[in-house]
């Protein structure tokens, strides 16, 4: 079976087109939309696609960079855009703050916002955020107590199916007995993450690609 190529950040970074243009200080988008809950029933879900920095592991089937900066953005820009987008919804009973990444990258939301985005979003039942399982750690916790509600963090689950890989962790591997070592590990660490929230008492959703197959 012939090596994959070697698919660092400048082979990927060298096949994409141009970003959006984004305002730092305000989300690209923002809806409400009913939407099936983690207990079976359909409620309204607000969501917010929050502009801020783009994710670090540059994966080569993710288009979520295009409405993303290159800089980190102030202190304060995250909370306010939340602020500004609640203010034109409709009301909901959970809430989703998409940030085309990882919710607890310090580099993508600042951490000093945290308590101002937690009394934003203290009337919804639910906060779901999405993470990689490397970004949950103590940032996921102290989100998690200044919260009134309940935190919800989204994963996606790193695999590879055959030769094909279908892995959003596949930059700067070369093959696939590596490929297939990476995917372990970040279960591994997907496992350990599931663990760490548990214990808190936040609850976990896997976005595995098998549900694709
Ligand atoms: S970790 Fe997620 S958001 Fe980041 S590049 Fe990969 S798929 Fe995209």
């Amino acid at each position: 079976m012939p090596d994959l190529p070697s698919l660092d950040d400048r082979w990927i970074l060298a096949r994409r087109g141009p970003r959006n243009r984004v305002n730092p200080s305000l989300p690209y988008a923002h809806l409400v939309e009913p939407e099936r809950t983690a207990q079976g029933c359909i409620e309204d879900m607000a969501t917010i696609f929050i502009t801020n920095k783009e994710c670090p592991f540059r994966c080569l089937m993710c288009d979520l960079w295009k409405n993303t900066t290159t800089e980190r953005v102030q202190p304060g820009m995250i909370a306010e855009q939340i602020r500004w987008a609640l203010d034109q919804l409709p009301p909901a009973k959970h809430i989703k703050l998409y940030n085309s990444g990882n919710f607890f990258d310090p580099h993508a939301i600042p951490p000093e916002d945290y308590q101002e985005i937690a009394e934003f979003v203290s009337g919804f039942d639910t906060v779901i955020v999405e993470s990689h399982p490397r970004m949950i750690g103590r940032r996921c916790l102290t989100f998690n107590e200044v919260l009134p509600g309940g935190l919800h963090v989204a994963m996606g689950l790193e695999t590879v199916e055959g030769a094909r890989p279908r892995s959003s962790m596949i930059w700067q591997t070369q093959s696939l007995p590596r490929l297939r070592a990476m995917s372990a590990r970040t279960l591994l660490r997907s496992a350990r993450a599931f663990a760490t929230a548990r214990k808190s008492r936040i609850d976990i959703s896997y976005n595995s690609p098998y549900n694709e197959l």
